[in-house]
């Protein structure tokens, strides 16, 4: 028999998948790991299980614990997923500007959700800093909690070191030229770069940064400045995480919405795959990185959620509109 133990057990070794589009244009070879296929449909399980898996090692979080984190919403899915196979209650802090479908999931999954105002990491009101209040005073009070700290916490990155990153080397028999992402923790972009570099020092890593973050202008010009806005949720940052400060970037390209999303339209209705905005950044990230490596090389990034949990602003004609961002054809 062919089984699992646990939905746990479904976390990662996700399918590599060659992106036409996006191949053509480059004359590259243009893959994509489909991370919107784990259990709670987002890359940020793996990151979930790498910082659950270190905490109960290190006796940080025992039997029938409480998790609690700051997040976007997609590891704090990942978090009540496993934690819920897994025994342990998660309460989860979210800056109330993310897209309500990653909220109804949480509460759906049965999470304690926390909206915070969404805040500068340098106001203490930030749902980071939030998260790790609350986590204290809980500890104080129950005992057995886990303050999850996916920026910081270094098994995030490791994780991806240990599983992402391997996956990537063999899944292209080891001819990888260039890996590229955009960061939010850092953490895939740290473990994936690192793991390929020591297979092979030449693999070029890339960043991918949205408008509104200022991790583009720090790898490019030595200082963090933030330029213009995005409707991507997720990724971007003004701050070197402890997991990003160990990506071995090469390269960082500045991406607006103006240019993801259109990846995302065409993958959708050409390719039949519907992501979320991270993808686009990715995607439009490969095609930058290709340009810059020309034709004949192999470029891998990640498809790292599914569409449908932007519904109400990726694919909302209203929402675009007042953005004066493109409106997908069909629904136009
Ligand atoms: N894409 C999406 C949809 C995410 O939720 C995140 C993590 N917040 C990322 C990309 C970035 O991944 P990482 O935290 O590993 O940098």
């Amino acid at each position: 028999m062919q089984v699992v133990k646990s939905i746990v057990d479904c976390v990662g070794s996700t399918t590599l998948i060659r992106l036409g589009a996006p191949s053509r244009k480059t004359g590259c070879e243009i893959l994509a790991k489909m991370e919107f296929l784990n259990p709670g449909g987002s890359i940020k399980d793996r990151t979930a299980l790498g910082l659950i898996r270190a905490a109960e090692k290190s006796g940080e979080l025992r039997s029938g614990g409480t998790i609690v984190e700051g997040t976007a919403g997609n590891t704090g899915i990942g978090l009540t997923v496993i934690g819920n196979a897994l025994g342990y209650r998660t309460v989860i802090f979210m800056p109330a500007t993310q897209s309500q479908e990653k909220i109804n999931a949480l509460r759906l999954y049965g999470a304690d959700v926390r909206l915070v105002p969404a805040v500068p990491y340098k106001n203490p009101e930030n749902y980071v800093h939030v998260s790790e209040r609350y986590a204290k005073e809980l500890n104080e009070q129950q005992g057995n909690v886990f303050w999850a700290n996916q920026f910081d916490n270094t098994a995030n990155g490791d994780f991806h070191y240990a599983t992402t990153g391997q996956e990537i080397w063999q899944q292209t028999d080891g001819e990888v030229d260039g890996f590229v992402f955009a960061a939010g923790t850092g953490g895939t972009l740290s473990g994936v770069g690192r793991a390929l570099k020591e297979h092979k020092p030449a693999t070029t890593i890339a960043l991918s940064d949205p408008t509104g973050s200022g991790l583009y202008s720090y790898y490019a010009h030595g200082e963090f400045k933030v330029v213009g806005t995005s409707i991507t949720e997720g990724i971007g940052n003004s701050r070197l995480t402890r997991n990003m400060a160990t990506a071995p970037i090469d390269l960082a390209f500045q991406i607006p919405d103006e240019e993801s999303l259109p990846w995302i339209h065409e993958l959708l209705r050409y390719e039949g795959i519907c992501v979320g905005g991270s993808s686009g950044v990715n995607v439009a990230g490969a095609v930058r990185l290709a340009g810059e490596l020309g034709p004949g090389h192999t470029i891998v990034t990640m498809l790292c959620d599914y569409g449908t949990r932007y519904r109400s602003k990726l694919f909302n004609p209203q929402f675009l509109k007042e953005k004066s961002l493109p409106i997908p054809e069909w629904l136009q």
